[in-house]
């Protein structure tokens, strides 16, 4: 059985045909799939700039430039794994608290396939039912987050379930190790001084941006790898992680952020954990007038597929 493979620009100009993530052939079902690309078109949890709702599409479109081999890391993923597009969650768009239920339904059947599900957001909500989906499956979950934000408050405008809140929700509800968790590049105002250190008391590691800015964060990720390993890992990177000059197209931008070097390094260093699931989430396309966030997003995507477990690295040479 040979694997889906993207569609090269050989046999249809990288314009044409229908704009699945990597132009992927794409199937309705899970059977088989080692690697489902899924898009969840939600954005009902966003407190600023709404739009998240177009990420799937907006990646998926800027994705078609994507080519099958990673020539930095010679990452094989199609070659290694059944990758394909699995379509979209059929969220309410009348409805927050539906949506998070058909969200965790949809996750919940792709996982008793063994699917290891890789998320096209949608606003960063989805990672509750997403993770409650998944901590079902494997048990409570180290986690590595790179964001602007925390996504640890309590509630906002009163609300529990937001995107501002899904990392509160998760402890409470037991679906994350704490011990086993980083987040890496939070920043900007808050409403306390003190709003970063409940994650702190849960045992999260948190690098504030400050620690990244000027240089490499390789050795970063040595820590973060010593850290979250020893269990499942999932991976949930929020857009606005990136600094605005590279990731204009998101609801709640902060300035100083990540740069995509810095980006690759996280994602890349990230090899060897065992990752069973990803997202990037909060790209809202209609702010993002050259596409160059959907773009980023795409290639953030395609290098999580490249450090999933069971993906081969060709030989370099001599
Ligand atoms: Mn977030
Ligand atoms: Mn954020």
């Amino acid at each position: 059985m040979t694997n889906p493979q993207p569609l090269g620009g050989n046999e249809m100009p990288r314009f044409g045909g229908i704009a699945t993530f990597m132009r992927l052939p794409a199937t309705s079902s899970a059977v088989d799939v080692d690697v489902g690309v899924v898009g969840v078109p939600f954005d009902l949890g966003t407190s600023n700039r709404p739009g998240a709702r177009f990420g799937p599409r907006g990646i998926r479109d800027e994705s078609v430039l994507l080519r099958p081999y990673n020539m930095a890391t010679r990452a094989a993923p199609f070659d290694s794994l059944r990758i394909d597009d699995l379509g979209d969650v059929a969220t309410n768009p009348f409805n927050l608290a539906d949506s998070v239920d058909r969200i965790e339904a949809h996750y919940a059947s792709l996982l008793a396939h063994g699917v290891v599900p890789a998320t096209l957001g949608g606003d960063h909500t989805i990672a509750l039912p997403i993770l409650r989906a998944m901590a079902k499956r494997h048990g409570p979950l180290g986690m590595v987050h790179i964001d602007a934000h925390t996504d640890i408050n309590d509630t906002m405008f009163g609300e529990q379930i937001t995107h501002g809140t899904p990392f509160r929700r998760a402890v409470e509800e037991g679906l994350l190790d704490g011990d086993r968790v980083v987040q890496i590049g939070m920043r900007g105002t808050g409403y306390a001084a003190d709003d970063f250190d409940w994650s702190r008391d849960q045992g999260f590691r948190v690098v504030q941006i400050e620690e990244c800015w000027h240089r490499s964060l390789m050795p970063l990720m040595e820590e973060v790898r010593d850290k979250v390993g020893g269990g499942p890992v999932y991976l949930s990177f929020d857009i606005d992680g990136l600094d605005p000059s590279f990731a204009p197209g998101t609801g709640t931008p902060e300035v100083g952020g990540l740069t995509v070097p810095q980006a690759l390094e996280i994602i890349r260093g990230c090899r060897g954990l065992d990752v069973v699931g990803c997202d990037l989430v909060e790209v809202a396309p209609i702010y993002d007038t050259s596409g160059a966030t959907a773009l980023t997003a795409a290639n953030l995507v395609y290098e999580m597929l490249c450090i999933l477990p069971g993906v081969e690295y060709r030989d370099p040479p001599g």
